[in-house]
Protein backbone atom coordinates (compact mmCIF):
# COMPACT_ATOMS: atom_id res chain seq x y z
CA UNK A 1 0.00 0.00 0.00
CA UNK A 2 1.62 3.11 -0.92
CA UNK A 3 0.69 6.91 0.27
CA UNK A 4 -1.21 8.84 -2.76
CA UNK A 5 -2.82 5.71 -3.84
CA UNK A 6 -6.37 5.02 -4.39
CA UNK A 7 -8.20 1.79 -2.82
CA UNK A 8 -11.90 0.43 -2.98
CA UNK A 9 -12.50 -0.74 0.54
CA UNK A 10 -14.39 -3.43 1.55
CA UNK A 11 -15.56 -4.80 4.67
CA UNK A 12 -14.74 -8.31 6.09
CA UNK A 13 -17.48 -8.13 8.20
CA UNK A 14 -20.88 -5.51 8.87
CA UNK A 15 -18.54 -2.51 10.09
CA UNK A 16 -18.35 0.44 6.73
CA UNK A 17 -14.62 1.33 6.14
CA UNK A 18 -14.33 4.36 7.84
CA UNK A 19 -15.95 3.20 10.79
CA UNK A 20 -13.65 0.26 10.62
CA UNK A 21 -11.02 3.17 10.44
CA UNK A 22 -11.85 4.86 13.44
CA UNK A 23 -12.21 1.40 15.55
CA UNK A 24 -8.55 0.91 14.50
CA UNK A 25 -7.15 4.35 15.69
CA UNK A 26 -9.22 3.53 19.27
CA UNK A 27 -8.10 -0.11 19.31
CA UNK A 28 -4.61 0.57 18.56
CA UNK A 29 -4.67 3.35 20.99
CA UNK A 30 -3.60 6.00 18.14
CA UNK A 31 -6.44 7.95 19.76
CA UNK A 32 -7.85 8.62 22.79
CA UNK A 33 -11.03 9.67 21.47
CA UNK A 34 -13.04 9.54 18.13
CA UNK A 35 -15.71 12.23 16.27
CA UNK A 36 -18.62 9.84 15.39
CA UNK A 37 -21.81 10.66 13.98
CA UNK A 38 -25.19 9.37 15.31
CA UNK A 39 -28.53 9.52 14.42
CA UNK A 40 -31.72 9.97 17.04
CA UNK A 41 -35.07 10.48 15.77
CA UNK A 42 -35.12 10.81 11.79
CA UNK A 43 -31.98 10.63 9.60
CA UNK A 44 -31.75 14.21 8.59
CA UNK A 45 -30.69 15.06 12.17
CA UNK A 46 -27.42 13.43 12.80
CA UNK A 47 -25.80 14.18 15.67
CA UNK A 48 -21.76 14.40 16.34
CA UNK A 49 -20.60 12.41 19.32
CA UNK A 50 -17.22 11.68 21.34
CA UNK A 51 -16.20 7.69 21.27
CA UNK A 52 -13.30 6.61 23.68
CA UNK A 53 -14.44 2.84 23.39
CA UNK A 54 -13.63 0.43 20.18
CA UNK A 55 -16.72 -1.77 20.90
CA UNK A 56 -18.99 1.79 21.04
CA UNK A 57 -18.35 1.74 17.31
CA UNK A 58 -21.00 1.08 15.32
CA UNK A 59 -22.29 1.66 11.64
CA UNK A 60 -22.63 5.67 11.42
CA UNK A 61 -24.46 5.74 8.51
CA UNK A 62 -21.87 7.58 7.39
CA UNK A 63 -23.35 8.84 3.99
CA UNK A 64 -26.68 10.48 5.97
CA UNK A 65 -23.99 12.75 7.43
CA UNK A 66 -21.96 12.93 3.99
CA UNK A 67 -25.56 14.32 2.80
CA UNK A 68 -26.73 16.25 5.22
CA UNK A 69 -23.72 17.78 7.57
CA UNK A 70 -24.27 17.72 11.23
CA UNK A 71 -27.72 18.83 11.76
CA UNK A 72 -28.54 22.89 12.66
CA UNK A 73 -25.21 25.01 14.01
CA UNK A 74 -22.86 21.65 14.79
CA UNK A 75 -20.13 20.60 12.28
CA UNK A 76 -17.04 18.62 13.18
CA UNK A 77 -14.46 21.24 13.35
CA UNK A 78 -16.89 23.37 15.53
CA UNK A 79 -17.58 20.16 18.08
CA UNK A 80 -13.84 18.95 18.22
CA UNK A 81 -12.85 22.78 19.32
CA UNK A 82 -15.59 23.21 21.83
CA UNK A 83 -16.18 19.64 23.35
CA UNK A 84 -13.41 17.55 22.36
CA UNK A 85 -10.54 20.26 23.76
CA UNK A 86 -9.31 20.88 20.21
CA UNK A 87 -7.18 17.89 20.67
CA UNK A 88 -5.02 20.40 22.53
CA UNK A 89 -4.52 18.12 25.30
CA UNK A 90 -5.61 14.88 23.53
CA UNK A 91 -5.53 12.40 20.46
CA UNK A 92 -8.30 12.31 18.60
CA UNK A 93 -9.73 10.68 14.88
CA UNK A 94 -11.89 12.42 13.24
CA UNK A 95 -14.33 12.52 9.79
CA UNK A 96 -14.11 15.83 8.32
CA UNK A 97 -15.73 17.77 5.32
CA UNK A 98 -13.31 19.95 3.28
CA UNK A 99 -14.29 22.81 4.78
CA UNK A 100 -14.05 21.17 8.17
CA UNK A 101 -10.65 20.96 7.77
CA UNK A 102 -9.82 24.34 6.26
CA UNK A 103 -11.57 25.29 9.73
CA UNK A 104 -9.05 22.95 11.51
CA UNK A 105 -6.12 24.48 9.59
CA UNK A 106 -7.27 28.24 10.87
CA UNK A 107 -7.65 27.30 14.36
CA UNK A 108 -4.89 25.43 14.47
CA UNK A 109 -2.93 28.82 13.54
CA UNK A 110 -4.82 30.60 16.43
CA UNK A 111 -3.66 27.71 18.89
CA UNK A 112 -7.64 26.49 19.46
CA UNK A 113 -6.98 22.89 17.85
CA UNK A 114 -3.30 21.18 17.04
CA UNK A 115 -3.32 18.90 13.75
CA UNK A 116 -0.52 17.18 15.19
CA UNK A 117 -2.59 15.16 17.87
CA UNK A 118 -5.26 14.51 15.14
CA UNK A 119 -5.45 11.99 12.92
CA UNK A 120 -8.22 12.79 10.00
CA UNK A 121 -10.11 11.00 7.38
CA UNK A 122 -11.32 14.17 4.92
CA UNK A 123 -14.39 13.17 2.65
CA UNK A 124 -15.01 14.18 -1.05
CA UNK A 125 -18.51 15.12 -0.73
CA UNK A 126 -20.76 16.72 -3.83
CA UNK A 127 -22.21 18.99 -1.00
CA UNK A 128 -24.59 19.28 1.43
CA UNK A 129 -28.42 18.83 1.07
CA UNK A 130 -30.10 22.40 2.54
CA UNK A 131 -32.07 21.77 5.48
CA UNK A 132 -34.70 24.61 4.44
CA UNK A 133 -35.50 22.42 1.80
CA UNK A 134 -36.27 19.67 3.47
CA UNK A 135 -39.70 20.16 4.90
CA UNK A 136 -41.46 21.48 2.19
CA UNK A 137 -39.86 18.21 0.32
CA UNK A 138 -41.23 15.96 2.94
CA UNK A 139 -44.53 17.19 2.91
CA UNK A 140 -44.81 17.63 -1.07
CA UNK A 141 -44.13 13.82 -1.53
CA UNK A 142 -46.05 12.87 1.32
CA UNK A 143 -42.59 11.27 3.15
CA UNK A 144 -42.28 10.32 6.77
CA UNK A 145 -38.84 11.43 7.55
CA UNK A 146 -38.87 9.13 10.44
CA UNK A 147 -39.29 6.11 8.12
CA UNK A 148 -36.25 7.11 5.88
CA UNK A 149 -33.16 4.56 6.56
CA UNK A 150 -30.40 6.00 4.53
CA UNK A 151 -29.64 8.61 2.08
CA UNK A 152 -26.99 9.09 -0.56
CA UNK A 153 -25.94 11.28 -2.80
CA UNK A 154 -24.03 9.54 -5.27
CA UNK A 155 -23.89 12.49 -8.20
CA UNK A 156 -24.08 16.14 -8.31
CA UNK A 157 -27.77 16.60 -9.19
CA UNK A 158 -29.53 12.96 -7.72
CA UNK A 159 -30.11 11.87 -4.15
CA UNK A 160 -31.04 8.24 -3.12
CA UNK A 161 -33.30 7.58 -0.27
CA UNK A 162 -34.18 3.95 0.83
CA UNK A 163 -37.52 4.34 2.67
CA UNK A 164 -39.05 1.61 4.54
CA UNK A 165 -36.72 -0.65 2.69
CA UNK A 166 -37.99 0.53 -0.72
CA UNK A 167 -34.83 2.80 -2.65
CA UNK A 168 -35.88 5.95 -4.88
CA UNK A 169 -34.16 8.11 -6.33
CA UNK A 170 -34.18 12.28 -6.51
CA UNK A 171 -33.19 15.37 -8.45
CA UNK A 172 -31.92 18.74 -6.90
CA UNK A 173 -34.83 20.37 -9.14
CA UNK A 174 -35.51 22.77 -6.69
CA UNK A 175 -37.80 21.48 -4.43
CA UNK A 176 -34.75 19.71 -3.01
CA UNK A 177 -31.64 21.28 -3.27
CA UNK A 178 -27.52 21.30 -2.32
CA UNK A 179 -27.02 24.29 -0.14
CA UNK A 180 -26.41 27.60 -1.90
CA UNK A 181 -22.85 27.67 -0.16
CA UNK A 182 -22.20 24.39 -1.70
CA UNK A 183 -23.45 25.30 -4.99
CA UNK A 184 -20.90 28.05 -5.47
CA UNK A 185 -18.20 26.25 -3.55
CA UNK A 186 -14.59 26.87 -4.98
CA UNK A 187 -12.87 24.81 -2.60
CA UNK A 188 -14.21 20.92 -3.07
CA UNK A 189 -10.91 19.26 -2.89
CA UNK A 190 -10.11 18.11 0.28
CA UNK A 191 -6.81 19.08 1.70
CA UNK A 192 -4.23 18.36 5.15
CA UNK A 193 -6.02 15.38 5.33
CA UNK A 194 -4.17 12.28 6.69
CA UNK A 195 -6.66 9.81 4.63
CA UNK A 196 -8.88 10.94 1.96
CA UNK A 197 -12.42 8.78 2.12
CA UNK A 198 -14.61 9.40 -1.46
CA UNK A 199 -17.96 9.26 -0.70
CA UNK A 200 -18.47 10.24 -4.51
CA UNK A 201 -19.74 6.80 -5.93
CA UNK A 202 -21.02 3.72 -4.51
CA UNK A 203 -17.82 2.34 -3.22
CA UNK A 204 -15.87 3.95 -0.46
CA UNK A 205 -12.31 4.64 -2.04
CA UNK A 206 -9.67 5.41 0.24
CA UNK A 207 -6.21 6.87 -0.03
CA UNK A 208 -3.61 7.19 2.20
CA UNK A 209 -2.00 10.64 2.35
CA UNK A 210 0.18 10.83 4.94
CA UNK A 211 2.67 7.87 7.04
CA UNK A 212 -0.16 8.30 9.89
CA UNK A 213 -2.56 7.82 7.85
CA UNK A 214 -1.52 4.64 5.92
CA UNK A 215 -0.55 3.28 9.69
CA UNK A 216 -3.99 3.20 10.17
CA UNK A 217 -5.14 1.94 6.64
CA UNK A 218 -2.90 -1.00 7.07
CA UNK A 219 -3.79 -2.02 10.73
CA UNK A 220 -7.43 -1.78 9.40
CA UNK A 221 -6.72 -4.56 6.88
CA UNK A 222 -8.47 -6.78 9.95
CA UNK A 223 -11.59 -5.46 8.91
CA UNK A 224 -11.02 -4.40 5.16
CA UNK A 225 -9.91 -5.90 2.01
CA UNK A 226 -8.28 -3.63 -0.61
CA UNK A 227 -7.97 -3.10 -3.80
CA UNK A 228 -6.12 -0.83 -6.01
CA UNK A 229 -8.78 1.91 -8.18
CA UNK A 230 -8.29 4.14 -10.98
CA UNK A 231 -11.28 6.54 -9.55
CA UNK A 232 -10.37 9.91 -9.99
CA UNK A 233 -12.51 11.88 -7.50
CA UNK A 234 -10.33 14.63 -7.55
CA UNK A 235 -11.09 15.46 -11.51
CA UNK A 236 -14.62 15.47 -10.59
CA UNK A 237 -14.45 17.60 -8.24
CA UNK A 238 -12.23 20.33 -9.99
CA UNK A 239 -15.21 20.25 -12.65
CA UNK A 240 -17.40 21.25 -10.18
CA UNK A 241 -14.93 23.64 -8.35
CA UNK A 242 -14.76 25.60 -12.05
CA UNK A 243 -18.54 25.79 -12.55
CA UNK A 244 -18.96 26.76 -8.75
CA UNK A 245 -16.16 29.14 -8.86
CA UNK A 246 -18.13 31.40 -11.96
CA UNK A 247 -21.38 31.09 -10.32
CA UNK A 248 -19.97 32.79 -7.18
CA UNK A 249 -17.87 35.30 -9.56
CA UNK A 250 -21.53 35.75 -11.01
CA UNK A 251 -22.69 36.89 -7.35
CA UNK A 252 -19.73 38.75 -6.29
CA UNK A 253 -20.23 40.96 -9.43
CA UNK A 254 -23.51 41.67 -9.17
CA UNK A 255 -23.10 42.57 -5.38
CA UNK A 256 -20.36 44.95 -5.96
CA UNK A 257 -21.95 46.52 -8.08
CA UNK A 258 -24.53 47.40 -5.70
CA UNK A 259 -24.62 50.69 -3.11
CA UNK A 260 -23.02 50.71 -0.07
CA UNK A 261 -26.88 51.58 1.19
CA UNK A 262 -28.16 48.48 -0.40
CA UNK A 263 -25.37 46.18 1.05
CA UNK A 264 -26.52 47.86 4.29
CA UNK A 265 -29.72 47.32 3.53
CA UNK A 266 -29.85 43.36 3.56
CA UNK A 267 -28.55 43.27 6.72
CA UNK A 268 -31.93 45.55 8.11
CA UNK A 269 -33.20 41.90 9.01
CA UNK A 270 -30.61 40.74 11.12
CA UNK A 271 -32.52 40.30 13.87
CA UNK A 272 -28.90 40.17 16.05
CA UNK A 273 -30.29 36.17 17.43
CA UNK A 274 -26.34 35.24 17.55
CA UNK A 275 -27.29 31.78 15.67
CA UNK A 276 -24.88 32.35 12.83
CA UNK A 277 -21.89 32.98 15.65
CA UNK A 278 -22.88 29.83 16.95
CA UNK A 279 -22.91 27.58 14.18
CA UNK A 280 -19.50 29.47 12.87
CA UNK A 281 -16.54 26.80 13.33
CA UNK A 282 -13.90 29.56 13.40
CA UNK A 283 -15.95 31.98 15.92
CA UNK A 284 -14.42 30.64 19.26
CA UNK A 285 -13.99 33.96 21.64
CA UNK A 286 -15.29 32.59 24.69
CA UNK A 287 -16.48 36.08 26.07
CA UNK A 288 -17.87 37.49 22.60
CA UNK A 289 -18.54 40.93 22.71
CA UNK A 290 -20.96 41.64 20.06
CA UNK A 291 -23.39 39.22 22.18
CA UNK A 292 -22.90 40.81 25.75
CA UNK A 293 -23.59 44.31 23.51
CA UNK A 294 -26.74 42.89 22.35
CA UNK A 295 -27.95 41.29 25.61
CA UNK A 296 -27.36 44.80 26.99
CA UNK A 297 -29.19 46.54 23.66
CA UNK A 298 -26.29 48.41 22.92
CA UNK A 299 -26.01 47.53 19.69
CA UNK A 300 -27.64 47.63 16.29
CA UNK A 301 -27.94 44.88 13.63
CA UNK A 302 -26.25 46.76 11.54
CA UNK A 303 -23.25 47.59 14.03
CA UNK A 304 -23.74 43.37 15.07
CA UNK A 305 -23.45 41.70 11.77
CA UNK A 306 -20.62 44.36 10.00
CA UNK A 307 -18.35 43.42 13.36
CA UNK A 308 -19.05 40.43 12.92
CA UNK A 309 -18.16 40.15 9.12
CA UNK A 310 -15.05 42.34 9.74
CA UNK A 311 -13.88 39.92 12.70
CA UNK A 312 -13.85 37.09 10.88
CA UNK A 313 -13.53 37.80 7.37
CA UNK A 314 -10.11 36.80 7.25
CA UNK A 315 -10.78 33.57 8.97
CA UNK A 316 -13.97 32.51 7.43
CA UNK A 317 -13.16 29.10 5.79
CA UNK A 318 -16.56 29.42 3.43
CA UNK A 319 -18.39 26.94 4.94
CA UNK A 320 -21.67 28.25 4.72
CA UNK A 321 -22.86 27.60 8.32
CA UNK A 322 -23.87 30.61 9.22
CA UNK A 323 -25.89 31.43 5.97
CA UNK A 324 -27.99 27.93 5.80
CA UNK A 325 -29.10 28.50 9.38
CA UNK A 326 -29.82 32.10 9.38
CA UNK A 327 -33.72 31.89 10.13
CA UNK A 328 -33.97 35.48 8.71
CA UNK A 329 -32.14 34.03 5.31
CA UNK A 330 -29.75 36.92 5.20
CA UNK A 331 -27.37 36.24 2.39
CA UNK A 332 -24.18 35.85 4.07
CA UNK A 333 -21.97 33.88 1.89
CA UNK A 334 -21.75 36.75 -0.44
CA UNK A 335 -20.34 39.12 1.89
CA UNK A 336 -17.60 36.72 2.94
CA UNK A 337 -17.21 34.98 -0.64
CA UNK A 338 -16.33 38.97 -1.91
CA UNK A 339 -13.71 39.32 0.89
CA UNK A 340 -12.55 36.19 0.42
CA UNK A 341 -12.18 36.92 -3.18
CA UNK A 342 -10.64 40.00 -2.28
CA UNK A 343 -8.08 38.15 0.04
CA UNK A 344 -6.86 35.82 -2.50
CA UNK A 345 -6.68 38.40 -5.31
CA UNK A 346 -4.59 41.16 -3.30
CA UNK A 347 -2.48 38.90 -0.91
CA UNK A 348 -2.56 35.57 -2.79
CA UNK A 349 -4.19 34.26 0.72
CA UNK A 350 -6.85 31.34 0.86
CA UNK A 351 -8.22 30.86 4.16
CA UNK A 352 -7.11 27.53 5.00
CA UNK A 353 -5.25 25.80 2.99
CA UNK A 354 -1.75 25.23 4.61
CA UNK A 355 -1.00 26.57 8.49
CA UNK A 356 2.18 28.28 7.18
CA UNK A 357 0.08 31.19 5.24
CA UNK A 358 -0.15 33.91 7.51
CA UNK A 359 -3.87 35.76 7.38
CA UNK A 360 -2.74 39.48 5.67
CA UNK A 361 -4.41 41.34 8.38
CA UNK A 362 -1.51 40.17 11.40
CA UNK A 363 1.48 41.04 11.30
CA UNK A 364 4.32 38.71 11.18
CA UNK A 365 5.55 39.45 14.71
CA UNK A 366 2.25 39.46 16.01
CA UNK A 367 1.39 35.54 14.20
CA UNK A 368 4.69 34.35 15.29
CA UNK A 369 4.14 35.26 18.96
CA UNK A 370 0.72 34.29 18.62
CA UNK A 371 1.48 30.81 17.56
CA UNK A 372 1.52 27.20 20.25
CA UNK A 373 4.81 25.68 19.90
CA UNK A 374 3.25 22.68 19.25
S1 LIG B 1 -19.08 24.34 1.40
FE1 LIG B 1 -17.90 23.10 -0.05
S2 LIG B 1 -16.56 21.85 1.21
FE2 LIG B 1 -18.18 22.61 2.56
S3 LIG B 1 -19.79 21.04 2.57
FE3 LIG B 1 -20.28 22.50 0.92
S4 LIG B 1 -19.37 21.65 -0.93
FE4 LIG B 1 -18.42 20.64 0.83
S1 LIG C 1 -27.37 37.23 10.53
FE1 LIG C 1 -29.10 35.83 10.84
S2 LIG C 1 -28.29 34.26 12.25
FE2 LIG C 1 -26.88 35.99 12.36
S3 LIG C 1 -27.59 37.20 14.08
FE3 LIG C 1 -28.58 38.04 12.23
S4 LIG C 1 -30.56 36.98 12.08
FE4 LIG C 1 -29.29 35.80 13.52
S1 LIG D 1 -18.44 33.11 8.69
FE1 LIG D 1 -20.02 31.67 7.98
S2 LIG D 1 -19.18 30.78 6.11
FE2 LIG D 1 -17.48 31.72 7.22
S3 LIG D 1 -16.59 30.08 8.46
FE3 LIG D 1 -18.09 31.15 9.73
S4 LIG D 1 -20.01 30.00 9.46
FE4 LIG D 1 -18.62 29.40 7.82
Amino acid sequence: MDIGKAYKATPKAKLPPVEALLKTMLENKLVDKVLGAKVDKDVTQVKPEAIDKPENIKDMNLPTYVAFNFAKTDSAAKFLHKSMGGGLNSKVGLVARPCDMRALVELHKRRQVNLDNLITIGIEEFGQIEQKSLKKFFTDKKIDPAKIKSVSITSPDKVHMNIDGKDEEFSFDGNLTICRNCSNCRNKTVQNEDIKASFLSSDVILTPMTKKGLDVMEKASSYLTYAESSFNGESILKEMEAKGKAKQLEEIEAFRKKTTEQKLAALGACTACGICIRACPVCFCVDCVLMNKRKAKKIDQYTFQLSRIAHVGDTCVQCGKCDSNCPKNLPLNIYFNDIALKLEQKYGYVTGRSIKDIPPRANVTDMRSRYRKH
